[in-house]
């Protein structure tokens, strides 16, 4: 099956042998009845497993072509599972240029369980390496990164992986199975935050964690099950559709996204833009290698880098929302260094570019002469 035809009926086969439902049923439901103890038609309870979720997990199992997917209640208790594969002592290299949330949760919880993170610009390949040792147990990547659009070569990091057997994480939310997809590169579990363009619709909050082999996924449906943090049936079903129209969603925009990194490259009042598609852009190469095509997130930095210059340019916006979040079918701005970033402190945030200044756009899916017009407006 091609991703187009997957987006639709990936792991979707016969979801409702009861009546034929086309769409899997909500099983609004906490319980199962059983004819006998431990004689049920395979769920006994939704915490450990719920058709809907099921139906769910199938799909994202199917997009990234995985063969085991698991739904968690956000991005973030996806990650956390993960994490809890580890134990005290086990160290894990990341990049410095993190989604600010999991930056939050390896620094303020996993480290106080005795778990060492080293944070290192990734999108240099050779510089991770110094960085593992005998107790590194994991490479975390996130690609391309939030906010500052950086490309980390997820085949060199699988090569660094399978040499020091470590086990090697995408963050993949950014990119989405529709632009890359890990696992058939080397990546031994994808994460997503199906909140973003897997739902589409900024209407729910999920996770995501796919992989391939089955003693991991058993040990993370161990841990899924027994920490608890899953989704419910109906927010399982939104993402569900809102998945069905991935792939004309990212063709759009990948277009979109286009067409405004090049707008604002030839913006008197832009500093910098930060697009993987532009030939300027430093990975460009790998990015054109690794992805099918670059994605609707836009970094940029006004001239001057004064803050309260771009804190007026996200006000004035009128067709791009002023909000956290991203991937939804509608345009979003953010500003980082008050907003998702507010948690790293300025030195750090500074250091991998998270100016005063930056903007980040998550560009939708409306008419790209109207969402030009308000940037043109709101920078005028
Ligand atoms: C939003 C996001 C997360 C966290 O996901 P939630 O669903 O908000 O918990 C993790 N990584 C990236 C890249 C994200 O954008």
């Amino acid at each position: 099956m091609k991703f187009n035809t997957k987006t639709i009926h990936g792991g979707q086969h016969n979801v409702d042998p009861a009546y034929g439902a086309v769409m899997p049923p909500i099983y609004q439901t906490s319980t199962y009845s059983q004819t006998t103890p431990g004689g049920h038609k395979g769920y006994e309870y939704s915490r450990s497993g719920n058709p809907t979720r099921t139906a769910l997990e199938n799909a994202f199992a199917s997009l990234e072509n995985g063969k085991f997917g698991l739904a968690f209640s956000s991005g973030l208790a996806a990650i956390d599972a993960v994490l809890k594969l580890l134990k005290p002592g086990d160290e894990v290299v990341s990049t410095n240029d993190l989604y600010g949330g999991s930056y939050r949760l390896f620094t303020k919880i996993y480290q106080d369980f005795g778990i060492k993170f080293h944070f290192v610009g990734m999108q240099d390949a050779s510089a991770i390496e110094k960085h593992i040792n005998k107790n590194t147990k994991l490479l975390w990547v996130e690609t391309p990164t939030n906010p500052m659009m950086n490309i980390i070569d997820i085949k060199a990091c699988a090569v660094l992986s399978k040499k020091h057997n470590l086990l090697l994480a995408v963050d993949n939310t950014f990119a989405t199975p529709y632009l890359q997809q890990p696992l058939e590169i080397g990546a031994d579990i994808v994460m997503h935050s199906a909140t973003k363009y897997l739902g589409g619709h900024s209407d729910v909050v999920i996770g995501a964690l796919i992989v391939k082999d089955e003693k991991l996924a058993e040990r993370l449906y161990f841990i899924q099950n027994a920490s608890g943090a899953v989704c419910g049936p109906q927010d399982s079903f939104l993402v569900l559709r809102g998945i069905k129209t991935l792939h004309i969603r990212m063709q759009r925009h990948c277009e979109n996204g286009k067409a405004i990194a090049e707008y604002l490259t030839s913006h008197p009042k832009i500093e910098k833009v930060y697009w993987p598609g532009l030939p300027s852009h430093p990975n460009h190469e790998i990015a054109k290698k690794q992805m099918k095509d670059f994605g609707g997130m836009i970094s940029f930095t006004t001239k001057g880098n004064i803050m309260a210059d771009a804190i007026k340019v996200v006000e004035r916006l009128k067709i791009f929302t002023l909000a956290e979040s991203l991937g939804g079918v509608e345009s979003l701005a953010g500003h980082p260094a008050s907003m998702t970033h507010a948690s790293i402190p300025k030195v750090e945030r500074e250091k991998t570019g998270v100016v005063d200044s930056l903007i980040r756009l998550s560009v939708g899916i409306e008419d790209i002469d109207d969402l030009i017009a308000d940037l043109k407006q709101a920078l005028g």
